[in-house]
């Protein structure tokens, strides 16, 4: 990516979209202002009113006409994904196509059952002959605000629940992969969302602090420094915020695991999208019996996989890295890890240009005082610990700010599961990684540094809307006896209740 000021206009800049894996410049979006933001913004407002007005029925049905075009031009829209992000033709479509595509049904069909009123059982006494309902009622306009890994699955993933609980939405992508946010935010005109109800915000991280300061609420996923700002703004604002936030997974291989199982989970989910997924695996813990056995069975299935520009399906395993700091950060990694005793049995350096790429790298003799195994790398390095026992595993497993997945892999299902509980993560996955993000009726979050709110399940929608409690009096006294005024005699009465009722 890189800036330039637009001759055309003094204050305008536009930035550059770059290929990472060929360095090629692929398209140009504008870097938006603080005044083009509170311009989407005031449109957004001015939409909301009518859009809540056409109820679920009528924006699922919008969202729908929005999945038949997603699916209709999917080829146009991952070869965006796949130039702009590097990323695998397969891993588009599997991760974001068919998250996004599946996520549009999921809402549509469901939004309305999460957000129907309630009306809670009254267990006070005192609420005789009075009506409670609850109601969820969008908050007006929502900023989505999305990083780099998954371009389409953290912005429109985030705007679908938003949008169907009847809020409008302004999305700003990462100024690394802002274009196939805008085929489709500019699909959704041309299927008959009204004018104002999805936008896009195209810019840079000011770009994204501009919507932060003028929208309802804020939908956040990227790195925990830029989380924490955007938190502290939003509390200033006094409005909500759920932020989405890195991670440093554990994966932790005891001695009676399926270690062929477990190889293959290792290596697809550390190295899948080149380590760049909040949820890779970013560090293993081997019982020591198949330690030796694990290692080499993890860089025997290392060796056999191709990297390079993708290419047609089946062309590569692994892509470019995305973004030019990354790499730096991956390279710092491996070198910390060098310098404090790791051997490198795989990998271990950025490849020649043009493109960015960093070999799929396998570490071994590393410990806590490496920055790969507490600090998230975002990159294709698998770092392997041995260690003594399950306890010591959980220990280190659980020895970093994070929390957002964790895998434990053994036969013993019940073993496996009474040590899930012992793990501070969000997510944890017995015999597999990542999964349980497809399950839409599951919460995803994270513990710690990893974030506030989360994503899917009810509090998935219900947090894109207040509470409004409506109570209804129909039939009363005209004079209750808790209405003045106050007496003496009556008062001694209820004190009397008071110890009846909760005085044993
Ligand atoms: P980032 O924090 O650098 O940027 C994310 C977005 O925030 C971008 O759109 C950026 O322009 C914007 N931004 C930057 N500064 C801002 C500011 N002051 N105010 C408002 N917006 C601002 O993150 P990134 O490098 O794009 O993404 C990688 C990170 O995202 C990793 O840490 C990864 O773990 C995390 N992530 C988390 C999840 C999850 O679900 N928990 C999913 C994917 C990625």
């Amino acid at each position: 990516m890189s800036t330039s000021t637009d001759n055309a206009d003094p204050v305008a800049t536009t930035i550059d979209v770059e290929n990472p894996a060929t360095g090629d410049i692929i398209g140009t979006v504008e870097n938006m202002s603080a005044e083009q933001v509170v311009g989407l913004v005031a449109a957004a407002r001015a939409a909301q009113p009518a859009w809540e007005a056409i109820g679920f029925a009528g924006r699922g049905r919008l969202v729908r006409a929005l999945r038949s075009w997603f699916v209709a031009e999917r080829d146009q829209i991952i070869d965006l994904v796949v130039a702009e992000n590097g990323k695998t033709r397969e891993d588009a479509l599997l991760a974001e196509l068919y998250y996004v595509a599946d996520s549009m049904g999921f809402w549509a069909r469901n939004a309305a059952k999460y957000l129907a009123d309630e009306s809670p059982r009254k267990h006070s006494p005192l609420m005789l002959g009075k009506q409670v309902v609850v109601r969820h009622r969008p908050l007006g306009v929502v900023g989505v605000i999305a990083p780099w890994n998954y371009p389409l699955t953290l912005s429109i993933g985030d705007a679908l629940p938003a949008l169907m609980a009847g809020n409008t939405v302004i999305v700003k992508p990462s100024e690394i992969t802002p274009l196939a946010v805008q085929f489709v935010v500019r699909a959704a005109r041309e299927v008959g969302f009204p004018e104002g109800v999805l936008q896009i915000a195209t810019g840079a991280g000011e770009t994204g602090a501009a919507l932060v300061d003028a929208v309802d609420m804020i939908q956040f996923t990227g790195s925990t420094n830029t989380g924490r700002r955007i938190a502290a703004r939003c509390g200033e604002r006094l409005i909500p915020c759920s932020v989405e936030l890195g991670g440093k997974d554990p994966m932790i291989v005891l001695a009676d695991a399926n270690i062929e199982r477990a190889v293959n989970v290792a290596v697809e989910w550390a190295l899948r999208n080149s380590g760049q997924i909040c949820m890779s695996v970013e560090r293993l813990y081997v019982e020591e019996p198949i330690y030796d056995e694990f290692v080499a069975k993890v860089c025997e299935k290392v060796s056999t996989l191709r990297q390079g520009a993708p290419g047609p399906y089946g062309s590569v395993d692994i892509g470019a890295i995305t973004s030019a700091p990354q790499l730096d950060i991956i390279e710092r990694h491996v070198a910390d890890a060098i310098a404090k005793g790791a051997r490198v049995l795989m990998g271990g350096h950025r490849k020649p240009g043009p493109g960015r790429f960093f070999e799929p790298t396998v570490l071994v003799d590393v410990d806590h005082t490496m920055a790969c195994m507490t600090e998230e790398t975002f990159g294709p390095l698998l770092p392997i610990m041995k260690v003594p026992n399950e306890s010591e595993a959980i220990r280190l497993a659980n020895e970093t700010p994070y929390g957002l997945g964790s895998s434990i892999f053994s036969r013993d299902i019940a073993k496996a599961k009474q040590l899930a509980r012992r793990l501070t993560a969000g997510n944890t996955w017995i015999n597999d990684a990542v999964m349980s993000y497809l399950v839409q009726e599951a919460p995803f979050a994270g513990a710690g540094d990893s974030g506030l709110g989360g994503r899917h399940g009810e509090q998935g929608i219900r947090k894109y809307c207040d509470t409004h409690t409506i109570l209804l009096t129909r039939l009363a006294l005209d004079h209750e006896p808790t209405m003045f005024p106050n007496s003496a005699g009556r008062t001694q009465f209820f004190d009397r209740l008071v110890a009846l009722m909760f005085g044993r």
